[in-house]
C-alpha cells in the first residue's frame, strides 16, 4: 500500500485487523471515514461507504493512478477494482462481473457509474471511431435510464427503481464493442402512488417542467404536477430532486440529448413523451355510476370526456375505443361468442390504473431494448468464434424491510437471497481455486448456508412462489388470506417461516395477514394483501389490443400480445413471481459463470448527509451484508497472498540478503531467506507464484520492521 495510508488512516484492508469482533471492524470503518478514506478493502472485496459530498477521488488524474496497477499497490478505490476486472478480462480472457450490493441510497449506482467511467476512461487509445460510439452509448444509457427508472424516495432522491445488470463485450484488444442491458423488477405500482415526500419517476417532472410552452400545449399538459393524480400524490408538490441534482429542466434536456446521442429518431422521442402526456391523462379520468341499476356498461360513464379525447389523440387510437376499453371489457363466453361486460365504477378505476402501470413497464421495456439495439455488439472478433470477453456490472436493490412489506419487497429479498448464495459460493470458491492453482492445502470453512431460504421460497409446488401461483391460477376464488393458510400448511416446521396461526402468541404479526422469513439478513414480516393481484398482474386484452392498434410504430411496437384474439387468451401468461424467479434464477448462472468481484455499499446515515457514521444503522448493514463471515472466511486460510516480486519490493529493505537486490536465484527463495531472518517462516505457505500468510500479526511485525528503517 503506498505510504499515504498510514496507521493513522486505519487498516486499508480488514483482514489485517488483530480481532474479527464487529467493535474491530465498525472502529476501523470509522476511523477511515472520518479520514474520508471511504474504501476498504477485505481481501479483493471492497467495501465502500457513501460519503454524501464531493470527495477528491475521482477524475482523470486519479484514473491514471490506478491503471494498469495491482490491486494492492495504491489505497482501496473502485477504480482498482474496475481495473483488476479490466486486466483479468484483457489478459486472462476471462469473462468477470462486479457486483454491486447494498440498501438504498448506499452507493451502488454512483459507484457502477465511476466504474463505468473509468473503463471509458482507459480503452480505446487509437480513439476508433465505432468504439467511440459504444462508449458513448453505455455512459449515455445511464442518464436515460435513470430519467425513466429512477425517483424520489424518502431514502434517497435519486432512488433505482429497478435492478439493473449491464454486460460490457470487449473485442481482443480490450475495447468495448457492444453491450446489453437486463433490467429487473420495475417497480411500476410508483405510477399510481408514492408515499409522502416521495415522487412519481423522474420523467413525468422533466417532462412538465423542461418542455417548451409549445410542446407542453401540443401534449395538453399543465406545467404544474399538481394537478395530475399520478404526480401530486407525494403532497410536497413543488419538490425537485434535491440541489445535488439538476433541477429537472436541465435534466430533460439532457435526457432529450441522450437520446439523440444513442440513436432514437426525433420521433421515437415524441412517442415517448406523448405515452408520458397520455399516461398522466389516464390518471386523471374518473368515472361515475349514472344508473342505479346495476354494473352495467351503460350506468357508467367518464367524468371528463375531454379527457378519453386526449388519450386518443396521444395514443393515436380511435376515440370511442378508447373509451369502452375504459368502460368494459370483452370476455368470450362459451365456445366463440364474445360479448362484451359493462365495468362498476370501481373494475374500472382498477383496470384503468392496471392500464397506465402496463404503458409505463412497456414504455421503459421498450427504452431499454432501443439502447440494446444500438449496443448489440457490430464487429465480433471471428478470432474467438465469434465470442467476446465480457465484464458485467450488476447494480440491483439492497435487502428491504419496512413498516409493512409487500409482494416487491418479498421479491426484491428473495434477489438478496439468491445473491448472498452466490456470493460465498463464488468467494470460497474462488480462495479454494487459488490454494488449488498455487499447490497449497487448506481446510474448507464453515458457514451459513442460506439455501434453505431460497428453497423456502422456489421450491416447486410447495414454494411460496408456487403456492402463489397456484392460489392466481384459481378464477379469483382464492384470497390473499386462504393462499397464506395454504402457506401455514405446507411450511408449519419450517424454521424460517412462520406466522400469527403458527405462533399465536406473537403479537408483532397480525392473524391471517402476516408470515415472516426468516431472512440470512434478518426477519421479515411480511402482509399478504395484494399478493395474489400483483402477481397476477393482470391486463384486460381490450386494452393490449387498442394499444397494439395504435397508428404510432413506437407504441404499437410494445403491444405484441394485442394482436391475439381474446378466444386465443385463455393460456395463461407467467405471473410476476414466476418471470422475477426465472430471470433471478438466469442471472444467477450467469454471474457464477464469472470471475466475479464485489463491491460492497454501506449507507453511513439515514438523514443523508456528510461526515456522519450512525454506528447502529451501519453495524446493521456490516451483519446482513456478511462482512465479518467474509473476513474471517479470508482469513481462515490465509489473510493475505501476493507474488513474491511484490513482497520484495514492499520488504526487501528489512533484511540484509535482498536489499538493495538479492542474489538468491528467485524471488521465491530470496522471501524464504527474509523470512527467515524475521522468524517469520512458520506463519506462511509458498505457492508456486505468491506467499501466503496465515496470519495478520505477520504482516504488522514486517510493517513495523519497514517503518523502524
Ligand atoms: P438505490 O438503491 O436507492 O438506487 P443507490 O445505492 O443506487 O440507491 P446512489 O443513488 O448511488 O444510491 O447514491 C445516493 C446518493 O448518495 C447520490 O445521489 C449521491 O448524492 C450520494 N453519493 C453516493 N456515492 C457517492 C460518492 N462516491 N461520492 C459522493 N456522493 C455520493
Ligand atoms: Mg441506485
Amino acid at each position: 500500500m503506498e505510504d499515504e495510508e498510514g496507521s493513522e488512516y486505519g487498516k486499508p484492508d480488514f483482514v489485517l485487523l488483530d480481532q474479527v469482533t464487529m467493535e474491530d471492524f465498525m472502529r476501523n470503518l470509522q476511523l477511515r471515514f472520518e479520514k474520508g478514506r471511504i474504501y476498504t478493502y477485505i481481501g479483493e472485496v471492497l467495501v465502500s461507504v457513501n460519503p454524501y459530498q464531493e470527495l477528491p477521488l475521482y477524475g482523470p488524474e486519479a484514473i491514471a493512478r490506478y491503471q494498469g496497477r495491482e490491486l494492492y499497490e495504491r489505497p482501496p478505490h473502485l477504480y482498482a477494482v474496475a481495473n483488476a476486472a479490466y486486466k483479468a478480462m484483457k489478459h486472462r480472457s476471462r469473462d468477470t462481473c462486479i457486483v454491486i450490493s447494498g440498501e438504498s441510497g448506499a452507493g451502488k449506482t454512483e459507484a457502477s457509474k465511476h466504474i463505468m467511467q473509468y473503463i471509458a476512461a482507459v480503452t480505446n487509445p487509437s480513439q476508433r471511431a465505432e468504439v467511440e460510439r459504444v462508449k458513448d452509448v453505455l455512459l449515455k444509457s445511464t442518464c436515460v435510464l435513470e430519467a425513466f427508472g429512477n425517483a424520489r424516495t424518502n431514502r434517497n432522491h435519486n432512488s433505482s427503481r429497478f435492478g439493473k445488470y449491464m454486460d460490457i463485450n470487449f473485442d481482443f484488444k480490450g475495447d468495448p464493442i457492444g453491450g446489453h442491458i437486463h433490467s429487473y423488477l420495475l417497480e411500476k405500482s410508483r405510477v399510481l402512488k408514492q408515499h409522502v415526500g416521495e415522487r412519481n419517476f423522474h420523467a413525468f417532472y422533466q417532462l412538465l417542467r423542461g418542455s417548451e410552452d409549445k410542446q407542453l400545449h401540443e401534449l395538453h399538459l399543465d406545467r404544474n404536477p399538481a394537478v395530475y393524480n399520478f404526480t401530486r400524490q407525494g403532497a410536497g408538490l413543488n419538490m425537485t430532486v434535491h440541489s445535488a441534482l439538476d433541477s429537472d429542466e436541465r435534466s430533460h434536456q439532457a435526457v432529450i440529448e441522450a437520446m439523440r446521442v444513442i440513436g432514437f429518431s426525433p420521433e421515437e422521442v415524441e412517442s415517448v413523451y406523448r405515452i408520458l402526456a397520455a399516461i398522466l391523462h389516464l390518471g386523471n379520468i374518473e368515472f361515475v355510476e349514472t344508473e342505479e341499476d346495476g354494473p352495467q356498461k351503460e350506468g357508467l360513464a367518464v367524468a371528463e370526456e375531454a379527457l378519453v379525447d386526449r388519450v386518443a389523440e396521444l395514443t393515436a387510437t380511435p376515440r370511442d375505443l378508447v373509451l369502452r376499453s375504459l368502460l368494459a371489457r370483452t370476455v368470450a363466453s362459451g365456445g366463440r361468442e364474445l360479448i362484451e361486460k359493462g365495468h362498476t365504477a370501481a373494475e374500472a378505476s382498477y383496470a384503468r390504473d392496471a392500464c397506465a402501470k402496463a404503458v409505463y413497464q412497456r414504455l421503459f421495456e421498450w427504452v431499454v431494448n432501443r439502447i440494446n439495439s444500438v449496443m448489440e455488439p457490430r464487429d465480433r472478433d471471428p478470432r474467438r468464434d465469434g465470442k467476446d470477453t465480457v465484464i458485467g456490472v450488476l447494480d440491483i436493490y439492497g435487502f428491504e424491510v419496512f413498516p409493512v412489506n409487500s409482494f416487491e419487497q418479498f421479491c426484491i429479498n428473495y434477489c438478496n437471497e439468491k445473491l448472498q448464495q452466490l456470493f460465498i459460493r463464488l468467494i470460497l470458491k474462488q480462495e479454494q481455486e487459488e490454494y488449488e492453482r498455487e499447490g497449497i492445502t487448506w481446510q474448507s470453512v464453515e458457514y451459513f448456508n442460506n439455501a434453505i431460504i431460497v428453497d423456502l421460497v422456489e421450491r416447486p409446488h410447495r414454494g411460496i412462489l408456487a403456492v402463489l401461483d397456484e392460489a392466481c391460477s384459481s378464477a379469483g376464488t382464492i384470497t390473499d388470506r386462504i393462499f397464506l393458510q395454504t402457506l401455514d400448511t405446507h411450511h408449519r416446521h419450517h424454521l424460517h417461516y412462520t406466522s400469527r396461526q403458527l405462533c399465536p402468541t406473537d403479537k408483532t404479526m397480525e392473524f391471517g395477514r402476516d408470515f415472516r422469513i426468516k431472512h440470512y439478513a434478518g426477519d421479515v414480516t411480511y402482509s399478504v394483501e395484494g399478493f395474489i393481484d400483483k402477481n397476477r398482474d393482470f391486463l384486460f386484452q381490450d386494452f393490449k389490443r387498442l394499444l397494439y392498434n395504435s397508428t404510432d410504430p413506437t407504441l404499437r411496437a410494445m403491444w405484441p400480445d394485442g394482436q391475439q384474439d381474446i378466444t386465443e387468451v385463455t393460456k395463461r401468461p407467467l405471473t410476476a413471481g414466476t418471470l422475477f424467479k426465472n430471470s433471478m434464477v438466469a442471472l444467477v448462472e450467469n454471474l457464477a459463470s464469472k470471475e466475479p468481484f464485489y463491491v460492497r455499499c454501506i449507507k453511513p446515515n439515514e438523514d443523508k448527509v456528510a461526515g456522519k457514521l450512525d454506528e447502529n444503522h451501519c453495524r446493521h448493514q456490516v451483519a446482513y451484508l456478511g462482512l465479518l463471515e467474509n473476513v474471517r472466511v479470508r482469513r481462515a486460510g490465509f489473510a493475505s497472498r501476493q507474488p513474491y516480486s511484490r513482497f520484495l519490493l514492499r520488504y526487501k529493505m528489512t533484511c540484509e540478503y535482498t536489499w538493495p537486490n538479492h542474489l538468491l536465484g528467485s524471488d521465491k527463495a530470496a522471501v524464504s531467506a527474509l523470512l527467515e531472518q524475521h522468524g517469520l517462516q512458520g506463519d506462511v505457505a509458498f505457492g508456486h507464484s505468491k506467499l501466503f500468510i496465515r496470519s495478520p500479526r505477520t504482516l504488522v511485525t514486517l510493517e513495523q520492521s519497514r517503518a523502524r528503517l
